[in-house]
């Protein structure tokens, strides 16, 4: 079997464990935001791992953002991707998802032969799953999304996608590309192989240029007409803060199921409330 060539889409995303700031235009002010991975893209990058060590191959994590997403990237080399790549360009600031998606197509255009792309389901930030199929649209492969399981035999992928009440076997040739659902294995931790490179390229900067390289659009040869907010039709009319919903909760603990109905209609009057 020949190995494969696995990229992986991954994007920075900000904490919401830590408050990120609002704009006065309600975008968020990812300057000032703490940063993380997008745990979705964790997924991705596990199915890439268990791709690479069943059938064997290389993997590279792309990713799209500020050169701050070099910290992603990295984190990705830890836990055994081989190379990364960055489009990092001012000229991307703004972009919805039809200027990302055209975006990374120009990327994995410049970056080709692939066998896989795995992309994560949604982000936490943009959260609209639509870069993952439009981007297999724009390379015109087939892609599988909500997959939770899959494998490669006779060339092709068989995947199980998750569906409404249930999920679906699917096969289709390579290349393609795989949208990973949140129910797949959770990623493994950083090899100690991984980590030590890491910690050997930060001492190294022409070490680390060899392993992270970054593109901007000039040399993806991307239109900068269909990127950033030139190339962005969506337009955020109104963003509302969304209250905090309040109440207090209390945990009953009876003998049986019964007892604990009883206590409760009897201390909330919920029969009141129905009448
Ligand atoms: C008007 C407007 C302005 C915006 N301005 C900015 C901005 O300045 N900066 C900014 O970061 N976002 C900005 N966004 C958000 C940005 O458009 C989306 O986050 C981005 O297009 C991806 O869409 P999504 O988050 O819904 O990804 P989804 O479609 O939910 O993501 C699915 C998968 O696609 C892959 N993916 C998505 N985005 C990237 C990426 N950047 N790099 C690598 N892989 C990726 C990942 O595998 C991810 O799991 C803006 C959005 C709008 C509407």
């Amino acid at each position: 079997m020949t190995e494969k060539n696995i990229f992986v889409l991954i994007k920075q995303v900000p904490d919401q464990s830590a408050k990120a700031g609002i704009n006065p235009d309600g975008t968020i002010d990812r300057a000032k935001a703490k940063r993380m991975i997008n745990p979705f893209d964790k997924f991705a990058l596990q199915a890439a791992l268990e791709t690479k060590r069943n059938y064997g191959g290389k993997i590279t994590v792309i990713s799209m953002g500020p050169p701050a997403a070099e910290e992603i990237l990295l984190e990705g080399i830890e836990h055994g991707a081989d190379a990364g790549w960055l489009l990092s360009d001012k000229r991307l600031a703004a972009s919805d998802t039809l200027a990302t998606s055209y975006a990374l197509y120009k990327t994995v255009e410049h970056l080709k032969p692939f066998d896989l792309i795995f992309c994560g389901l949604q982000t936490t930030d943009g959260d609209t799953a639509q870069v993952g199929p439009s981007l297999a649209e724009r390379l015109g492969i087939p892609q599988i999304t909500y997959c939770e399981d899959f494998k490669i035999e006779d060339g092709k992928v068989k995947a199980r996608r998750v569906i409404e009440g249930g999920y679906q076997w699917v096969k289709t040739p390579t290349p393609c590309l795989v949208t990973v659902a949140n129910s797949y294995h959770h990623l493994e931790y950083k090899t100690i192989r991984g980590a030590k490179q890491v910690q050997d390229l930060s001492r190294q900067p022409e070490e680390k240029a060899k392993v992270i390289r970054f593109l901007n659009l000039d040399q993806i040869n991307a239109d900068p007409l269909l990127c950033g907010l030139k190339g962005s039709p969506t337009i955020v009319a109104k963003t509302d803060k969304v209250s905090e919903i309040g109440g207090s909760c209390k945990i009953y603990q009876g003998a049986s199921a019964e007892q604990m109905v009883h206590e409760m209609v009897n201390e909330t009057n919920l029969l009141e409330f129905v009448k």
